[in-house]
């Protein structure tokens, strides 16, 4: 059953200071399911002092006890994944099995960086007189501020908690308003596996009013933030202006780039999968599917048919493989997106409209034919409309693929070596992968370049991002 969420602030779950509340949804059926504490200056003061105090204290815990603590939590998490998915569901609509995956995902984040702390090494630096030793050892950056959004409750919280945690750090996480239960489980789990009163705070509210107290605020030393490039300009801004080091996961309009020497079939059904997993609310899912004239017509064909194939419904029913969206803003900007790509001269091949007038369901939708002037060719998606548009040789793909600001993901398919190292050559993106989806392992760097942001929230880089390098030297007297 779903249940109010509370804030947690020094080990203690708790009502907002002045009592307010807001609203949580499903989406599936736009009935009020429960409410989430909304916290103001009073609750984040005291989340600033429990941040700063938690510091202190887990600064001092060797990293090795750290990594038992995390290991601990992912053993929790695993243990009550049913559950905690069910939440998930509830509020943000993905289907069970992906909620259910993205929970043990979220365990597997967990023990990566739990290991990982045990490793984060300085080094020795050879010197230049006899009797003079030099080190660089590693310090947690201090009390971390971290905004997350809805789209992966859970696994958008689990990469920054985890790798704040594991570096030594504490940390306030401002976490979804819209579906704040399966948040504040991830919490639990780390909570009841020992993580000391302080370390760690969980509050909801006005984003904006949040962000723009604690991001100048002195206790604050690192901001790591998930959501659009604009809102992400903002905050780095706003960290810039107060020497804040900064990690940004912004936005993406990724690109699938499908040579005709591909396996067209199998490319189309991968695709078509990775594009309507979460309803397409993914930063990394492919948009601008761009496809060799000579096999686009299959490809288009292939696509449409996978799409078709999908059964749409309540992530809670058994056999449904996408949910709604997870809130009414995405299916009115998929309407607008689609009237303008249509009135612009596009080709609707399947789908287009929404679906029934309770939830936010919304069909499938493929639109080829798309000019490079529409709205959609241009902002990210963020829902289940896929672009699909054909290029002549390797260098207009390389071009249409460049075109935007955007850097964050980029796939491509082919059967040559050759070909799928020059493209991963010449796409500029965090990311590329080429015959498969493989993106987003806790242990492989995952992040963006130019207006999607920079720093990584996977891979050893990751860790780094938590942690400063202190220069040592000393000679004997
Ligand atoms: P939005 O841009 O207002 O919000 C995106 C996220 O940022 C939300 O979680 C929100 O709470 C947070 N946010 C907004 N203003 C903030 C502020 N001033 N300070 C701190 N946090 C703030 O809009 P939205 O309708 O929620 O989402 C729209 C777009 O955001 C999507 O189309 C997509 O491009 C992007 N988005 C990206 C991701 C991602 O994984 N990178 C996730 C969710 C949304």
């Amino acid at each position: 059953m779903y249940t109010d969420v509370s804030l947690f602030i020094d080990g203690a779950w708790t009502k907002a200071a002045s009592g307010r509340t807001i609203d949580v949804v499903n989406p599936a059926t736009g009935d009020r399911i429960g409410s989430v504490a909304h916290a103001e200056r009073a609750d984040l003061d005291h989340a600033l002092e429990a941040a700063e105090k938690g510091f202190r204290t887990w600064r001092k815990v060797s990293a090795f006890d750290r990594s038992k603590v995390m290991r601990k939590a992912a053993d929790i998490l695993r243990g009550r994944a049913d559950a905690v998915a069910e939440l998930l569901t509830m509020e943000q609509g993905k289907p069970l099995p992906e909620a259910k995956g993205e929970v043990l995902a979220a365990a597997d984040v967990i023990d990566w960086f739990a290991e990982e702390a045990r490793r984060t090494y300085g080094r020795v630096i050879p010197s230049r007189a006899e009797g003079v030793y030099q080190f660089v050892v590693k310090e947690p950056v201090g009390p971390v501020a971290a905004f997350t959004p809805w789209n992966f409750p859970i696994n958008q919280v689990v990469r920054k908690l985890s790798g704040a945690l594991a570096a030594g750090c504490s940390i306030i996480v401002k976490a979804p308003e819209e579906t704040p239960a399966s948040p504040a489980e991830l919490i639990r789990a780390f909570a009841d596996a020992g993580v000391p009163a302080g370390v760690m705070n969980l509050v909801y509210g006005v984003p904006a009013e949040i962000s723009e107290y604690l991001i100048p605020h002195p206790t604050i030393r690192k901001i790591s933030f998930t959501g659009s490039t604009a809102v992400g300009k903002q905050l780095a801004a706003l960290a810039g202006a107060h020497m804040k080091r900064v990690t940004m996961e912004l936005g993406g309009h990724a690109p699938v780039i499908v040579f005709d020497d591909a396996d067209i079939a199998k490319a189309a059904k991968l695709v078509a999968a990775a594009k309507y997993r979460n309803a397409g609310q993914v930063c990394a899912s492919p948009t601008r599917m761009l496809v060799q004239e000579s096999v686009y017509e299959q490809f288009v064909d292939g696509f449409v048919a996978h799409s078709k194939a999908l059964k749409i419904g309540s992530g809670l029913e058994s056999g449904v493989t996408m949910g709604p969206l997870a809130n009414t803003r995405r299916v009115a900007a998929m309407e607008t997106f689609i009237g303008d790509a249509q009135q612009k001269g596009a080709t609707i091949r399947t789908g287009g409209n929404r679906i029934g007038n309770k939830g936010n369901f919304f069909e499938p939708t493929v639109l080829t034919d798309v000019p490079t002037e529409a709205r959609v060719m241009n902002e990210e998606p963020f829902g289940p409309l896929a672009l699909i548009s054909p290029f002549r040789g390797f260098e207009d793909a390389v071009a249409e693929a460049n075109r935007l600001p955007y850097g964050l993901a980029s796939y491509a398919y082919t059967r040559s070596a050759k070909t799928a190292n020059a493209i991963a050559a010449a796409v500029e993106a965090g990311m590329m992968s080429i015959n498969h989806h493989g993106l987003a392992l806790p242990e492989t760097p995952f992040g963006g370049v130019r207006d999607s942001g920079y720093g990584s929230e996977g891979g050893s880089e990751a860790i780094e991002a938590y942690l400063n390098s202190k220069f040592v030297t000393q000679a004997e007297l």
